[in-house]
């Protein structure tokens, strides 16, 4: 069993939306390389002038602030967007959906039948939910409420 490094455009859109969301984006209604931009409060300065879109040159999503002092103003790429900005549960997802087994037992094929990231959501979710279940639900009685409730990442879906 190892894994596999994969990515594309079609696996990072989902966070880059996500992350658009989390920073308040705006869509400019421009597209750039066939992907929407979104105008974003900067995390690094909190202006509300950087572009968030596809970079023309490194093949991934790019934040760009035009503001001098801030780091991002060379522009920032989404995984270093999501590591030094997303929350654990992003950052965990970032690393699944890019970081493919290449386990050939079991169902497994490798990256070659790979489903899109979209299509496996739902699965992921019920084999995620049936191993939480016992945490989850001694976690409820500890607590009376769901762990689900509070803080979760802008559903990337509202966005369109
Ligand atoms: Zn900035």
């Amino acid at each position: 069993m190892g894994y596999k490094f994969h990515t594309d455009q079609t696996i990072e859109e989902p966070f880059f939306r996500e992350m658009a969301g989390q920073f308040g984006g705006k869509d400019t209604g421009k597209k750039v390389q066939g992907h929407q931009a979104y105008l974003v409060k900067c995390p690094c300065c909190k202006r509300k002038k950087a572009i968030f879109g596809m970079s023309k040159h490194r093949n991934t999503f790019i934040l760009l602030c035009p503001v001098d002092i801030c780091t991002n103003r060379g522009g920032t790429v989404l995984h270093d967007i999501i590591k030094n900005y997303g929350d654990k549960s992003i950052q965990k997802r970032w690393s699944e959906a890019r970081w493919q087994t290449t386990y050939t037992d079991n169902g497994w094929k490798g990256i070659k039948n790979r489903v899109p990231y979209e299509d496996r959501r739902p699965k992921d979710k019920s084999f995620k939910q049936k191993m939480d279940l016992k945490t989850e639900t001694s976690f409820i009685k500890m607590t009376c409420e769901s762990p689900d409730l509070g803080c979760r990442p802008t559903d990337p879906s509202q966005l369109s």
